[in-house]
């Protein structure tokens, strides 16, 4: 059932990217020339907030951005993207950036200065989404592992004892605590971080490793790039979604955050978790085939079409 009115809470990063394609990699010592870099928004939060709202559902991003022309243009961007930026805290830390360098190959080196993110508050968010709860129904609050691990553990409270579900994004996988993976549902990973959140080597097989995943949260989603995603639920097989087939993949970028933001709009429209599994896969598909993360993503049309068939 869709209810207009539902609102999802993103709880996240806001940055802005900076990329510059450079021939070779410099090596230390080393100086290279490149081209003007282009900017646009990043940070999970900020990207799967984008995703979410493209899918025509009322978006609030708690973030928090510095008073520099970085904040500004994330905020002009966030609300061409249709996300409602009213809550977000400007700060005196610089906005949060990562300055992401490619060679022609498509490798990348990035670094991340986290700047005004790492001011969060979680007691702000707290009364910032009790006041939302007063205006209408938030069915979803969604949030990431850019976290810091203190504000991480403060989200199981946010839900409890309320009509609130949480997914959860726990990438990177900054914390193990279980309380919080218990509280997720679902609980989204890649086969990276699906691995490390078991303290298991990385390219460990995600197959060896269902039977544990499916204990550690209500619901486990994995994404498995080009292979789709794997639904695990408590006393039920594992459901494969397939990946939505594409000619030719131009920047994989915010595939994951288009997965995770769509997922969150379609079970605050009211979908079942395959179902809004199966969005969020049409969504990172679609999200590949142009270049940059929010940038490169698709309309609602465009989703449930290519979803739907
Ligand atoms: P992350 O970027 O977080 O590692 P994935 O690479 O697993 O996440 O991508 C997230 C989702 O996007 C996948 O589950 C899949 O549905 C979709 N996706 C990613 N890459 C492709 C691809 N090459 N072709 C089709 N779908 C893709």
């Amino acid at each position: 059932m869709r209810d207009s009115n539902a609102t999802v809470v993103v709880s996240g990063t806001t940055n802005i990217d900076t990329f510059v394609t450079v021939q070779n990699f410099p090596q230390p010592g080393e100086t290279t020339i490149a081209k003007p870099g282009i900017e646009a928004l990043g940070g999970k939060g900020a990207n799967q907030a984008a995703a979410c709202a493209h899918m025509g559902v009322n978006t609030v991003l708690l973030s928090t951005v510095g008073n520099d022309p970085q904040g500004e243009l994330a905020l002009k961007q966030l609300r061409e993207h249709g996300v409602n930026t009213d809550y977000i805290v400007i700060s005196r830390q610089p906005t949060g950036r990562a300055f992401i360098m490619n060679d022609p190959s498509g490798e990348n080196i990035i670094i991340v200065t986290s700047g005004a993110n790492e001011l969060v508050s979680p007691a702000q968010q707290r009364e910032t989404v009790d006041e939302l709860r007063r205006q209408g129904p938030v069915p979803i609050v969604l949030a990431q592992g850019e976290l810091t691990p203190e504000h991480s553990a403060q989200l199981p409270r946010l839900v409890a004892n309320s009509d609130s579900r949480l997914v959860l994004n726990l990438a990177p996988v900054t914390t193990r605590d279980p309380d919080l993976m218990a509280a997720a549902d679902p609980l989204v990973l890649n086969e990276g971080e699906a691995a490390a959140v078991l303290g298991e080597a990385p390219g460990t097989p995600v197959e060896e490793l269902t039977d544990r995943l499916r204990t550690i949260a209500r619901s486990v989603v994995i994404t498995l790039g080009q292979r789709g995603a794997l639904i695990l639920e408590k006393g039920a097989e594992p459901v494969h979604i397939p990946a939505v087939h594409v000619d030719r993949v131009v920047d994989t970028t915010g595939a994951g955050d288009a997965f995770c933001g769509t997922l969150a709009a379609a079970l605050a429209q009211g979908e079942t978790l395959v179902d809004a599994c199966t969005l969020g896969a049409a969504a990172g598909a679609l999200a590949t085939q142009k270049r940059g993360a929010a940038v490169s993503y698709a309309s609602e049309n465009e989703v449930r079409r290519l979803g739907e068939e």
